[in-house]
């Protein structure tokens, strides 16, 4: 399996974190019936973990199915070699709130580096099999939630791995990227002991 150099205890604090903020304060599901919750538990649909993130998950929690990628079949930074974990969810939109994957976390939000390796975030612009009404209408987010989502993504891309898919991911992107004004560059590290 794949190793980053993230530890669990970082997981945690960011897991801790991010359970703090949202990035609308009323439930968007109401608005989509979950949309993008809904599309998971579909067959063939399913989330990535990043490397290391299943040390903080327990394997035989009954609301995910885990599987693994190998990264030789799937669009994956050539430095990513092995395989990668990707769980469904069992009863989407219901898990236990506070294990939610980063992929769910940060969503609708995603880490974009610049030419000059700024980070910045920006409108999540995956091919996805459904229309997230904040992306599709660009719903004014939340200052905090950009500011935390953005501290977690500073912290993350410390490891190579992660900073190579971040790396990958804004190359294919490139001038398509929409910065998502606010506090986005805004430096919270005092928030939390990551
Ligand atoms: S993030 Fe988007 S698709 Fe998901 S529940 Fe909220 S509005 Fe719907
Ligand atoms: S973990 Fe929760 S928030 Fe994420 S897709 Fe599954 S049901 Fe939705």
């Amino acid at each position: 399996m794949i190793k980053g150099t993230t530890r669990a205890r970082t997981y945690r604090a960011i897991y801790r974190l991010l359970d703090r903020v949202s990035p609308v304060p009323f439930d968007c599901g109401m608005i989509c019936g979950a949309a993008c919750c809904t599309a998971i538990g579909e067959e063939d649909m399913g989330i990535y973990l990043l490397p290391g993130e299943e040390k903080i998950h327990d394997r035989h929690a009954d609301w995910l199915t885990w599987n693994t990628q190998s990264t030789d079949e799937y669009f994956f930074p050539e430095s990513w070699h092995g395989n990668v974990h990707w769980v469904r969810c069992n009863e989407p939109p219901h898990c236990p709130r506070e294990m939610r994957p980063i992929q769910c976390r940060t969503f609708p939000l995603s880490p974009h580096l610049t030419e000059d390796d700024e980070l910045i975030m920006v409108w999540n612009d995956d091919e996805l099999p459904y229309l997230c009404p904040m992306i599709e209408d660009e719903v004014e987010l939340d200052p905090d939630f950009i500011r935390a989502t953005h501290t977690v993504w500073k912290h993350l891309i410390r490891d190579p791995l992660i900073y190579d898919l971040v790396k990958a991911d804004s190359q294919v992107r490139a001038e398509g990227a929409v910065a998502v004004t606010g506090e986005a560059t805004g430096d919270a590290d005092e928030w939390i002991e990551i």
